[in-house]
């Protein structure tokens, strides 16, 4: 009696469905897909790095940038990854603004002295945020004329003597030598050699120090400076970003152009989308941007994954990489020590008169 009654009950149990944590149709497919432009072990990475929002896989077609063997016209197609991680701005990071510490917007025109303009003005900015200068420009002539002039030589070009160098090593050179006031060195030019340096007073741009930041340590330094950081130019993405968000390349025949110094102003989320960005100002004049200053993101973060590159962008984009990056700030001496070493510059000064 017993077992037959346990065998009826049995056959009364309704079938329960396995219960579905997660399916796809269209997983492997996917995966197929993505390993035609990035090794898996590579997108795993990725994964590592808990992405959000939208991955893509984009191609863009260049012209090749004359080389010796390179015939005019040859093209060459480069493969890039974009996808985002999210960063949280802080609310205390949103409400700063320093574009007020700021001058003029400057035009490099067809100088390479974007590094020179960014330290110069991030040494402007400092000394007027904390109440050692009023708004006192300085010269990034001189950066341009003594931080690395032999390199101006190298250049292979005629009629420049400018070159491509980092915001750090002019505020390296500004920590050990001060920098002269815009209006005592005013910008007038790349030379082959400039006029030497001589001071007519020890009222020079003082800094005490040179901070390398990460992004993270970029967003909360922002609520009591602006900061040096780099960007790559992608054109024609750069002209025309006016009020956008600059988010890399965008059309088909968007090219790495190189790194370009920066200025970071602020940095906020946008409402509509979410995503959160830095205000960058730049050096290439008023009609960039909205004034000189436009948007980058700072959730987008880009890999070169293709074979094939210009060779200027061969160290560029092999990790997956921010739009922004080498943050860096310059650091005053305590006023004690500023006053010393205004002290030492006076006494220099009046010994080479009395020479
Ligand atoms: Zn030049």
């Amino acid at each position: 009696m017993e077992e037959n009654r346990e065998a009826t009950t049995e056959t009364k149990f309704l079938p329960i469905e396995v219960e579905i944590l997660y399916e796809s149709d269209q997983l492997f497919t996917d995966l197929k897909k993505i390993e035609q432009y990035i090794p898996l072990s590579l997108f795993m990475e990725i994964l590592e790095m808990r992405p959000d929002g939208k991955f893509e896989i984009l191609k863009v077609k260049n012209k090749l940038v004359l080389q010796p063997n390179v015939k005019a016209g040859e093209t060459i197609d480069v493969v890039y990854t974009r996808f985002r991680k999210h960063r949280v701005v802080p609310e205390d990071t949103k409400k700063a603004d320093w574009r007020v510490y700021y001058g003029p917007v400057k035009d490099q025109g067809k100088h390479e002295i974007c590094w020179t303009v960014v330290a110069a003005e991030l040494v402007t900015a400092i000394r007027w945020i904390k109440g050692r200068e009023n708004g006192t420009e300085y010269s990034y002539q001189e950066l341009v004329d003594f931080v690395f002039p032999e390199k101006g030589k190298l250049n292979g070009k005629e009629d420049h003597f400018c070159y491509k160098l980092s915001i750090v090593k002019a505020l390296r050179y500004i920590v050990q030598h001060g920098i002269q006031k815009a209006e005592d060195r005013p910008f007038d030019g790349c030379k082959e050699f400039p006029p030497p340096r001589v001071l007519l007073h020890p009222d020079l741009g003082y800094i005490g120090a040179v901070k390398s930041l990460t992004l993270e340590e970029a967003l909360i330094r922002l609520q009591t400076q602006p900061i040096g950081a780099a960007m790559p130019i992608f054109r024609p993405d750069y002209d025309d970003i006016k009020g956008g968000i600059y988010s890399g390349p965008m059309p088909r025949d968007s090219m790495f152009c190189g790194m370009h110094a920066v200025s970071i102003t602020g940095a906020g989320t946008d409402d509509e989308t979410g995503e959160s960005f830095m205000y960058v100002r730049s050096s290439h004049g008023v009609r960039l941007g909205k004034d000189g200053y436009f948007r980058v993101s700072i959730d987008v973060m880009l890999l070169r994954t293709g074979e094939g590159y210009q060779e200027h962008e061969a160290n560029y984009f092999t990790n997956p990489t921010p739009l922004l990056v080498r943050f860096c700030v310059p650091e005053l001496l305590e006023e004690d020590e500023e006053k010393k070493i205004k002290e030492k510059t006076a006494e220099k000064i009046r010994k080479m008169v009395q020479r």
